[in-house]
């Protein structure tokens, strides 16, 4: 793959993008499709910022109507179904059900939201809600005996990591230069273009490239990016609040996730996870601290077990925490005095003087809406890049989603038929995480042995080869943690096995630590 000292960069290129996130992706995905030349960098891993520590769920957001966002909820809700068409294999339909009694919000209040939900637009494939019996539906089998009552919804569940590297592979397929663990070190204007110093993480090699806009996608470091590396002093317009989810085995079977609602009014998902476990989150808490150094405290692991408990049979303490993680959102502040409270549409911050390279800043946002706020954002650089074309991605499958129909069941079962000798976990793994991809990554396999070394779990070198060649994939993170979940089902042993082999691979003895 190209790298930052051979990369082919046109000179100037028409739009530099700081910030490998879902945002930075999907701008340069949309900019490349449109027949602009682009350049997308991240410091890190494609992903490695908030956008691999979501909450991971396409939704209007539900609880955001008490705000009255009402246009982003309805943007929100009809994005659901245009990106579950365009990747049928990583995002797919939820269920969740809403355990309601007295102590919470009015059952009217709950309605008139639902109502709302389903009304407000886009939905053809969801299914709407209903009222469920909780003393006999299976639903409340895992809930203690006081709830009787619940609401159910639909939404959509979505791998967030991949949604950011199909993004970036399509901005490739369409001629955009990705360069994963690339600083953008500093921007100077030099006139009608910007001069941009780019270095290399792991050789320190730099490279000057001249950009006529840059898009600053740097999600929490939004301003960091504004002030250390333009030269700004910015007024600080990003609020940076944690959330935290934990990851525990699972506490019920079942396909639905639940919506519960703590004690101080705010709402905490229990979702089913990759099989085994559950995810539950999140928290809202002010990051004073850099968005570097973001952790889960042991107030909010004990905040989460406390909210669950209150709902489910199966009790669960600090202890029963298999992992957690923590991300940053990057809001846009209006001075919302809760941290719940605050804004999650998203704004754009355009610097561009009369005869001045323009600066795109965008603040806030959701997965949700990265394709939407794509679209908006060259919206507004259309007047500084006429020659662009229209907008192209409602109705374009990203990679691996090309199923005939976006239908993804009936691929599934014509793919596992032609591959009988291919089990079942394996079989899905390869569906829900390549689509189509999967044929090529298989190729002409006829058994096991032909995927090569197995490292535990159903990882095989081949995987591991297709991510390291095709999909920007360097270290055991970025494999088992990033493009795949494999963290969470191979033994200690088998990932330190692995990491060795990765090491040696890589000529490297220092493959990281998960
Ligand atoms: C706990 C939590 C739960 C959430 N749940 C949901 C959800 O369920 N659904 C939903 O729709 N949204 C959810 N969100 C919101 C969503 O995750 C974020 O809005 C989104 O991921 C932000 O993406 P981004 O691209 O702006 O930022 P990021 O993903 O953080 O990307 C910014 C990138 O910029 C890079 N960067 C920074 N500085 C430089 C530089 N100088 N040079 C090069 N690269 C640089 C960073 O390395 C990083 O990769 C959640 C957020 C959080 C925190």
């Amino acid at each position: 793959m190209a790298d930052l000292t051979n990369a082919s960069i046109a000179d100037p290129v028409d739009l530099l993008v700081v910030g490998a996130g879902v945002n930075g992706a999907g701008i340069a995905r949309d900019a490349a499709g449109r027949g602009l030349s682009v350049v997308l960098c991240d410091r890190d891993d494609l992903a490695s910022g908030t956008s691999s520590r979501s909450g991971k769920l396409v939704h209007g957001g539900l609880r955001y109507l008490e705000y009255y966002e009402f246009r982003l909820v309805r943007e929100a809700l009809i994005e659901r179904e245009v990106l579950l068409r365009s990747a049928p294999h990583i995002i797919w339909p939820m269920r969740f059900v809403l355990p309601h009694d007295k102590s919470q919000r009015p059952a009217w209040l709950v309605r008139l939201g639902l109502f709302l939900y389903d009304h407000l637009g886009g939905r053809q494939k969801l299914p709407g809600c209903r009222r469920l019996d909780l003393r006999t539906e299976p639903e409340g089998e895992p809930l203690l005996p006081g709830y009787s009552k619940a609401f159910e919804y639909s939404d959509c569940w979505v791998d967030d990591a991949r949604l950011v590297v199909l993004n970036a592979k399509s901005a490739e397929q369409n001629g955009a230069v990705v360069l994963p663990r690339t600083e953008c070190v500093s921007i100077r204007r030099d006139g009608d273009l910007w001069q941009a110093t780019l270095r290399a993480d792991h050789s320190r090699a730099e490279r000057q490239i001249r950009a006529r806009i840059v898009v600053n996608a740097a999600g929490p470091w939004v301003e960091k990016m504004l002030a250390g590396v333009v030269g700004y002093n910015a007024r600080s317009r990003v609020r940076l609040v944690r959330g935290s989810h934990l990851i525990v085995r699972r506490l019920y079977d079942g396909p639905q996730a639940y919506l519960i609602q703590n004690t101080d009014k705010r709402v905490i998902f229990v979702n089913p996870y990759e099989g085994d476990y559950n995810l539950i989150g999140t928290t809202d808490i002010p990051q004073d601290a850099d968005p570097d150094q973001v952790a889960i405290s042991p107030e909010e692991v004990a905040y989460l077990c406390a909210a669950t408990n209150r709902y489910f049979k199966r009790k669960i303490a600090p202890e029963d925490v298999v992992h957690s993680f923590s991300g940053v959102r990057p809001l846009y502040d209006d001075a919302a005095e809760d941290p719940s409270a605050v804004t999650r549409d998203y704004v754009f911050d355009i610097d561009a003087e009369a005869g001045c390279a323009p600066l795109l800043s965008i603040y806030g946002g959701k997965i949700t809406t990265y394709r939407k706020l794509a679209e908006h954002a060259l919206e507004k650089l259309k007047p500084f890049m006429p020659k662009m074309g229209a907008a192209w991605t409602g109705n374009a499958p990203l990679p691996g989603g090309d199923m005939p129909d976006a239908d993804y069941e009936s691929y599934g079962i014509r793919f596992r038929a032609e591959r009988p000798w291919l089990p079942q976990a394996v079989a899905q793994h390869y569906l829900r995480c390549y689509g189509t991809i999967a044929e090529r990554i298989l190729g002409e396999a006829r058994s096991l042995d032909d995927l090569g070394r197995h490292f535990g779990a159903g990882l095989y070198e081949r995987e591991v080869r297709y991510l390291v060649d095709e999909e920007w994939a360097m270290t055991l993170e970025d494999i088992i943690e990033r493009r795949t979940k494999y963290y969470l089902h191979l033994s200690q042993d088998e990932i330190a096995r692995f990491a060795a082999w990765l090491a040696r691979e890589r000529g490297t003895s220092q493959a990281h630590a998960v």
